[in-house]
């Protein structure tokens, strides 16, 4: 068990939104209903959540009487799990209320000690439960599946069951046990350690842009400035930022050598064959995903160079360079959308998911799942989460831009699988893998642009929308996949016996920049600057993480593509079983709801379907930029 609520956060808009004026929030009281989630479906007031909070105070303790009896017998083992899996739902609930009314206004305090105290039952009732899965290991696994086989109310706890018991060669005995769960607090520190330094000691310069303006150059503002059309500015900015983070090379080398230590110890004490496999085995993907992802990805750097000489011509520059990459290829083209337009939008845009999926959403955007606006206080960015045998929730930060737009098509399709797996499925396997849950939101972020393109009106839209579908693709493809293989390679060399200093890692870094870019062919230009870029990447520190991000957009763009094409003739069976993947939601492993859904990770199949979509969207823009300059004349 051990879960706490998770939120599906769109990492991509954070930077964006975090910039936003505030100045435009309005008063939350200023709001009408219509543009605010409904948090009073969960509880009819805070004293009926204080209740509920007594409730679950008084039901934790009493999880000890199970302790030490899970394995007596087939009705035991249920009881047990019962009221195990009865607190966690209890406690989503509690929580993403809590939660939620405080990100309504982060500057409150009541709501942000209703959420402290959720937390800290969290806390107690993972120490309460965490007798559970050692001794689900501890049994003979023929014994566990004969419970399961005799007793019917064991069935919602199949999968569960089974994914405790993949552990067992990877058990020690319970004291070595003990020492294990002792030790997981220092392997905290190195990330510790590096969140610190970046985000509150790292004295960060202050620039003054073309503009005049003096900016102090933080995280947020590089990310913001980088993507200046002044050439200046951007060389300034990446100087100035990168020559801010080498001042501290070393240390930071030494925190993320410490961090890849910790990674390895777990592979040597749970006797694993690697540190990507000991990650990997978690959410029991095969490590040949990830060998596979990086060989389809260097094998199409022929179709990435060909995104930069594209890019190069856009911006009209003579020699691309690394600093180029953030400038939006083409100005953008002011898209505004009201809530009720976006809306409306995002409903034809998953018009290939069949009436059911829309009637659905249709309800949800009805029925309070949505808080819209930005208001005074508000949690900044994006994100959906939901609650078993209530509804899914959505937090926006509306501003009427197609990013906006956008956004509500990407939330939506979090909101939708949740809806329809907890619809599906008893509240064990309603919860859906991290591996998966980024499929159902691109893919709707997917149809949103095809929709887009079929009712845009004039080139410039045309080329606004496929410019930023591109840099899309570039940023979590291609991007997301260097950082996966630079975090491969770092692991290798640790697991070698060698010694990470930070001179060493820029040093990896900066000739794995310039493979990728092409720097030798005059592809992209990466300066010797571009070498430290590795202590900004703050997923460095998440354990094979971010190759998710490739993955989850490889295998949307292939059911996509097949939902799509099979939509013009009529057909449904691959969005058939792209729905039923939905309702899974996590009562099978990540690997075996996408091939039900139609795609194999292990092959190079989604792979080159997604790099089909890339280049016909090249096409398309290279085919817009030749009508235009034969129409000018040029
Ligand atoms: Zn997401």
């Amino acid at each position: 068990v051990n879960r706490t609520p998770r939120l599906h956060l769109r990492a991509t808009a954070l930077a964006l939104v975090v910039a936003a004026s505030p100045a435009a929030a309005k008063e939350r009281s200023e709001v009408p209903d219509k543009y605010k989630w409904r948090l009073s479906d969960l509880y009819p007031s805070e004293a009926a959540w204080q209740k509920a909070r007594e409730d679950i105070t008084r039901r934790i303790p009493a999880l000890a009487q199970h302790r030490g009896h899970l394995g007596d017998s087939a009705e035991a083992l249920w009881r047990g799990l019962d009221a195990v899996f009865a607190i966690d739902a209890s406690l989503q609930r509690l929580s993403v209320y809590a939660s939620s009314l405080s990100d309504q206004d982060t500057r409150a305090s009541a709501p942000r000690g209703m959420r402290q105290a959720a937390e800290q039952l969290a806390v107690d009732f993972n120490a309460a439960s965490s007798f559970v899965r050692p001794e689900i290991i501890a049994l003979d696994p023929s014994r566990v599946r004969a419970f399961v086989a005799q007793e019917k109310r064991l069935a919602p706890y199949r999968h569960f069951l089974d994914d405790a018991l993949r552990w067992k060669p990877h058990t020690l005995g319970p004291s070595e046990e003990r020492i294990l769960a002792e030790s997981d607090a220092l392997a905290a520190a190195p990330r510790s350690a590096y969140g610190v330094l970046k985000d509150a000691d790292l004295p960060w310069p202050t620039v003054k842009l073309s503009t005049g303006e003096e900016v102090r150059l933080d995280t947020a503002a590089y990310n913001l400035h980088r993507q200046s059309r002044v050439k200046e500015d951007r060389d300034l900015v990446f100087a100035k930022f990168f020559g801010a983070l080498k001042q501290f090379e070393a240390t930071m080398g030494s925190t993320l050598y410490a961090q890849v230590q910790t990674h390895v110890f777990t592979k040597k004490v749970r006797s694993f064959g690697s540190s990507l496999e000991s990650a990997l085995f978690r959410d029991n993907i095969p490590p040949k995903v990830y060998a596979q992802l990086l060989a389809d990805v260097r094998r199409s750097l022929p179709t990435f160079h060909r995104y930069l000489a594209l890019r190069k011509r856009m911006l009209g520059v003579e020699v691309l360079r690394y600093q180029d990459l953030y400038v939006p290829m083409v100005q953008k083209v002011d898209l505004s959308f009201s809530p009720e337009e976006a809306r409306a939008i995002t409903l034809e845009a998953v018009a290939p998911l069949g009436q059911e999926y829309i009637a659905e959403l249709r309800r949800g955007f009805e029925g309070g799942w949505t808080d819209y606006l930005p208001t005074t206080g508000k949690r900044a960015g994006a994100y959906s989460t939901g609650v078993y045998g209530v509804h899914p929730y959505q937090l926006l930060n509306f501003n009427g831009k197609y990013d906006d737009l956008s956004t509500l098509a990407h939330e939506s399709g979090h909101s939708m699988h949740t809806f329809l797996a907890n619809a599906a499925q008893p509240y064990a396997t309603a919860d859906y893998p991290i591996f998966v849950a980024e499929v159902a939101s691109t893919l709707n972020e997917n149809l949103l642009v095809h929709h887009m393109l079929a009712r845009a009106k004039d080139d410039a839209t045309r080329l606004s929308l496929l410019g930023s579908y591109l840099d899309g693709l570039r940023q979590t493809l291609f991007r997301q996949s260097q950082f996966a293989d630079f975090e491969r390679g770092i692991h290798e060399r640790v697991e070698k016996g060698e010694t990470l200093t930070g001179e060493a890692l820029t040093q990896l870094y900066l000739a794995q920049v310039r493979e990728y870019y092409g720097h030798a062919k005059g592809a992209c230009r990466v300066d010797d600057v571009i070498g430290i870029e590795w202590a900004f990447i703050p997923h460095f520190y998440r354990d094979f993480y971010v190759y998710q991000y490739a993955t989850s957009l490889i295998a949307s763009a292939a059911i996509a593509k097949g939902i799509r094409e099979e939509a013009q003739t009529g057909g449904t069976k691959r969005r058939d079983a792209y729905l039923a993947m939905l309702r899974a939601g996590g009562s099978e492993y990540p690997m075996d709801l996408l091939k039900a859904a139609g795609v194999d990770m292990t092959t190079s199949g989604p792979f080159d379907a997604a790099m089909a979509e890339m280049s016909s969207t090249m096409d398309d823009i290279e085919r817009i930029l030749a009508r235009t300059a034969s129409a000018t004349g040029r």
